[in-house]
């Protein structure tokens, strides 16, 4: 068996081996990294505020004397209470959704022959949270909040009924109702994640 000459890759090789360059090379990445400024953060104890564009957890807008003119005409043929859901029953979020079984939504006619919503259930253990639901109210009524804990203990804890969806609806609105629609509402938050962006608005 002959003795096979050495290439110059080979040479290199091993001349690589014995000087740790590969273990040099990683190194100088964890070194490089560790005295970057941390990107996680310490949840639950640290909690960002998602940007208003999240799709968290259902909520219904409710009939607040703040509704446009046009909406105000529906009152002809629908049943609203101030401070309740301005839901009109058309089930077209249920009708736009991927999952339509996972809403139950009810409406009575009254005496006066008006329309009244009676049920809204939205189980969201079989929502995808794609917000298609959302961009087919024609009333402007069901949105998507910032919240993002609904772990709960039991699956009727996963079901958003009328009041949920009304409380939820009222919350979002009073805290980010006046907010005006940017990816990130807070610039250090946005920069904690993902360093300085200049072009972002
Ligand atoms: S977010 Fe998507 S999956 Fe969830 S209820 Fe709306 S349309 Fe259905
Ligand atoms: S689309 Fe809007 S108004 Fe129609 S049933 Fe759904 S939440 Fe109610």
């Amino acid at each position: 068996m002959g003795i096979r000459k050495l290439s110059r890759k080979d040479y290199l090789n091993i001349l690589e081996t014995i000087l740790f360059i590969d273990f040099l090379k990683g190194l100088s990445v964890t070194l490089r990294n560790l005295l970057r400024k941390p990107i996680t953060t310490e949840y639950p104890r640290e909690k960002l505020t998602p940007p208003k564009r999240f799709r968290g957890a259902h909520g219904h807008f409710v009939w607040d004397g703040t509704e446009p003119d046009s909406l105000k005409a529906i009152e002809k043929f629908m049943s609203f209470e101030k401070g309740k859901s301005r839901c009109v029953a058309c089930y077209m979020c249920q009708t736009a959704c991927p999952m339509p079984t996972l809403f139950r939504i009810e409406a009575v006619q009254l005496p006066d022959g008006r329309k009244k919503v009676v049920r809204f259930d939205m189980n969201l253990l079989n929502c995808l949270f794609c917000g298609l639901c959302v961009d087919a109210c024609p009333v402007g009524c069901l949105t998507m909040t910032d919240l993002y804990e609904l772990a709960g203990y039991s699956r009727r804890d996963e079901v958003l009924n009328m009041e949920k969806l009304e409380a939820f609806g009222i919350d979002y609105k009073n805290r980010r109702g006046d907010e005006p629609d940017r990816i990130w509402p807070r610039d250090e938050e946005r920069e904690k994640l993902w360093g300085k962006i200049e072009w972002s608005g």
